[in-house]
């Protein structure tokens, strides 16, 4: 078995992304002790209980001073007050790490939490998850193979960066460094205009009045374009405000183009529908 190469991990905020993060970091056995605080208690008790972590603390202050590495995996809209709970402790020598979806926002949260954007901050955001959340749906295998973007500020510190690139590495991901402003306008598009999309539509069918009549016939188009709309309303809630300008300009693009369609559809214009049909049906098809 391996030496661990890193003291403490300390995971904030044990739910489907910072459970699984703990669960694959300890598999990998890269980090001498695993540790957790949430909020939930219970959700402590349970990870314990299944070995996603080695154990964890009530108080975040005795949780702080033993952690080496402290990866913040709460709400995003979260983010700030447990930075600003942290800039009150000794962080001297410790990397701070997070997984939230959005970035510009964390970087704002810091500078409101630290006055300034630390250097021992690594932010960072796993392209994994599934519409469930908790600590229940933690896996250790969620990241294998998926992408992680990490993306460095003027300010980093480059030995900081190295090892949580090497923590993401040890769990079977891909990490890619990416800009915080191009990694916000990606993910508008890529993520959560899918999910705005998704949510919209079927509150649109949900409300319609016999929705049970016709969800019965809903077929498997609905079930893979709708299956997002399952995801946790309040993690969403958090990431259209924290990404708000890049939604916005995601969603003004979009309704421009479903505009041409709606008129195209009303002028029976074939030509235009079939071209914008075509384009999207081999842009999909190489996407794998
Ligand atoms: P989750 O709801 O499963 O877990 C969040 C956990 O944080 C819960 O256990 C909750 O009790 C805890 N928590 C909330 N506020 C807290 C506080 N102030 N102090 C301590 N604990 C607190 O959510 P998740 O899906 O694991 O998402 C966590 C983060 O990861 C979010 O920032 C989200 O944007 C990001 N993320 C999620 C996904 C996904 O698909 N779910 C993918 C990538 C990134």
């Amino acid at each position: 078995v391996a030496q661990p190469r890193f003291g403490t991990l300390l995971v904030i905020g044990l739910g489907l992304i910072g459970g699984s993060f703990a669960a694959a970091i300890r598999q990998a056995g890269v980090c001498q002790q695993v540790l957790a605080c949430d909020r939930n208690a219970q959700s402590l008790r349970i990870a314990k209980a299944r070995g996603i972590i080695d154990d964890f603390r009530d108080q975040l202050s005795e949780a702080v001073a033993e952690a080496d590495i402290i990866m913040l995996a709460v709400p995003i809209l979260s983010m700030e007050s447990v930075l600003l709970e942290l800039s009150h402790f000794d962080l001297e020598g410790k990397i701070i790490t997070d997984a939230g979806s959005s970035k510009r926002s964390l970087l704002e949260a810091a500078e409101v939490a630290f006055g300034e954007i630390p250097p021992n901050l690594v932010p960072g955001h796993p392209i994994a998850g599934s519409e469930k959340s908790g600590v229940e749906a933690a896996q250790a295998d969620l990241f294998v193979g998926h992408k992680v973007l990490v993306t460095p500020h003027a300010m980093i510190d480059h030995e900081a960066l190295a090892v949580v690139k090497a923590l993401w590495l040890a769990t079977g991901s891909e990490v890619l460094e990416m800009d915080v402003q191009r990694h916000d306008e990606v993910l508008a598009v890529t993520s959560h205009l899918p999910h705005l999309l998704a949510f919209s539509l079927v509150d649109t069918l949900a409300t319609e009045r016999d929705n049970q009549e016709i969800f019965r016939y809903a077929a498997g188009g609905f079930r893979d374009f709708t299956r997002i709309a399952a995801s946790d309303p309040t993690m969403w809630h958090d990431i259209f405000i924290a990404n708000k300008d890049a939604v916005l300009r995601a969603l003004r693009d979009f309704t421009l183009d479903l505009d041409k369609l709606r008129a195209a559809i009303e002028a029976e214009n074939g030509q235009y529908m079939l071209g914008v049909f075509t384009r999207a049906k081999v842009a999909r098809d190489h996407f794998t």
